[in-house]
């Protein structure tokens, strides 16, 4: 089951739920708020690092 990552309108809470193929967000809460209807963010892994921007796109060999 793929784990994805919702963030709370309301508070700004970022948290992770289990989410099924069939299973909707329509019961999703806020585990802080119990706010309805969290935005979901895409799990991108290399939001996590955070640094070296643009590095690893840099053209080596420019002869
Ligand atoms: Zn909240």
């Amino acid at each position: 089951m793929p784990m994805y990552e919702f963030e709370c309108q309301e508070c700004g809470e970022i948290f992770e739920e289990l989410l099924g193929i069939n299973e909707s967000t329509d019961g999703l809460k806020c585990p802080k708020c119990q706010a309805k209807n969290p935005r979901k963010v895409l799990s991108v892994f290399s939001s996590a690092t955070g640094g070296s921007s643009g590095a690893s796109c840099t053209p080596s060999g420019s002869t």
